[in-house]
């Protein structure tokens, strides 16, 4: 099938390349400009582990910074353009707005047009409306909402493999999850048809339930400090209840990322419109934004001040895996130490610091320049090599003892035998 991909960043260039290797024909567009060259000389403009080379490997792939000629060429369109946050919480949706304006005089025969990208519920209603106020016939398109669920850093394993496929139809839509099903036919998965704004709220709902267990387990560990216990025995225990789960259940400095922040605000706010009170999802977010002061607490308790002294922070990104460092609570941490008259020295295998940082902290492109001469060193996101760390030589370079594990991984007894002091959240 020939199908067209508006916006090639995490989900569309990932769905594209996923699509190309079941032999779809492919066109992935974008209006950037610089990110299509990339992607034309063989190179993406993320990292996003296994992508590049499963790119290289994909004959029926190409790319256009065309997107209205692009969505002309075919009968199916995904739309995987951002949604960011505007400053009421609302979901941006411009991007979206701007690709279905180009549509609309893209429509000369009919399309079955997707939506990947993670919208309010309403929105895919909307778009119909829209296109038809725009003078397309009703009879030349369906709008089905097809929320993405993907992992960054297991990107492409997550779309090859979904543990679900949600297809959001309209009413009287007897054609469209056909569609879709065919295009993902090599997929074995469970599919869940619904109303689109089923679908849109599918997306949301999971996003909530995901956030709301870290928040939880944070809420614990507080607890547990004030009862002087270990959250990660209670978080063990309660995790192997499989109506519980052990997934996302590591007490730690909190979530971040380009989707779970802004998805429980534009939630909120979708909540809101309609006289609809809120209060988990406003306790959810309330947690999450005072756990880092959590941490500066633990670092104040352990230094008289915090003006003039060297932190090392190991971790940019919002997790491992990734360079993605939207509303990452590693940036967070070190704009907070810089507020507090800190130095800090940063490391990280992939990301690199956001603009209005780069003034202020010093990014190492050695987990041990960072750390060299540091009063205290902060571990923020958890890369699989700070956790094999070598302690005994960090230990040996740091000017301070104190180690503050922000995600809870570490080996306590490890860094003790190095001299070290390393203390986490909900931690004796
Ligand atoms: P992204 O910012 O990485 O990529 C979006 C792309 O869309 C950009 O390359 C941008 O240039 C392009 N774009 C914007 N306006 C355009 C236009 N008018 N025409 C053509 N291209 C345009 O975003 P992302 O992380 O891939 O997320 C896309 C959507 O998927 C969002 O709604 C997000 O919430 C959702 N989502 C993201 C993830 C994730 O992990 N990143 C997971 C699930 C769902």
């Amino acid at each position: 099938m020939k199908i067209c991909v508006v916006g090639a960043g995490y989900v569309g260039l990932t769905l594209s390349v996923a699509l190309a290797s079941f032999g779809h024909d492919m066109i992935c567009t974008d209006k950037d400009l610089k990110k299509i060259e990339q992607l034309k000389n063989g190179d993406i403009p993320f990292y996003e582990p296994g992508l590049l080379d499963a790119l290289h490997h994909c004959g029926n792939l190409s790319f256009s910074s065309e997107v209205k000629s692009s969505m002309e060429e075919c009968p199916v369109i995904f739309i995987a353009v951002g949604t960011p946050p505007r400053s009421d919480g609302s979901a941006d949706t411009k991007a979206l707005q701007s690709v279905i304006s180009d549509l609309s005089e893209a429509i000369r025969s009919y399309k079955t047009i997707i939506t990947k990208s993670t919208v309010p519920p309403g929105t895919n209603e909307n778009i119909a409306k829209q296109l038809i106020a725009s003078g397309v016939s009703e009879n030349l398109f369906n709008i089905v909402s097809n929320p993405e669920f993907l992992r960054e850093g297991n990107a492409l394993y997550d779309m090859l493999h979904p543990d679900k496929t949600v297809i959001g139809v309209q009413e009287k839509d007897h054609v469209s999850a056909a569609i879709v099903k065919s295009i993902y036919k090599h997929i074995d998965t469970p599919y869940v048809v619904t109303s689109l704004a089923g679908a849109e709220l599918i997306k949301y709902a999971s996003n909530f339930f995901l956030a709301a267990k870290i928040s939880f387990i944070n809420e614990m560990a507080r607890i547990c400090e004030a009862y002087h216990s270990d959250i990660s025995d209670i978080s063990r225990a309660i995790g192997l209840d499989p109506r519980i789960g052990g997934h996302f259940l590591q007490a730690g400095i909190g979530y971040g990322g380009s989707c779970f922040p802004k998805d429980l605000q534009a939630l909120q706010f979708a909540a809101q419109e309609k006289n609809t009170e809120t209060y988990l999802l406003q306790a959810v977010q309330h947690i999450n934004d005072t756990q880092l002061g959590l941490y500066i607490k633990k670092i104040k308790s352990f230094c008289d001040t915090l003006h003039g002294k060297k932190a090392a922070v190991l971790g940019i990104s919002f997790k491992p895996h990734t360079d993605d460092i939207r509303n990452s609570q590693a940036v967070r941490m070190m704009e907070r130490l810089t507020e507090l008259g800190c130095h800090v020295h940063a490391y990280d295998p992939a990301a690199v610091l956001p603009e209005h940082l780069r003034q202020h902290v010093t990014q190492q492109s050695q987990a041990f320049d960072a750390i060299a001469e540091s009063d205290f060193l902060f571990l923020a996101t958890e890369w699989p090599e700070f956790l094999a760390l070598d302690w005994k030589k960090a230990a040996s370079i740091m000017k301070g003892r104190l180690v503050i594990d922000g995600r809870n991984v570490l080996k306590k007894e490890l860094l003790e035998d190095c001299g070290l002091i390393c203390t986490g959240v909900g931690r004796p």
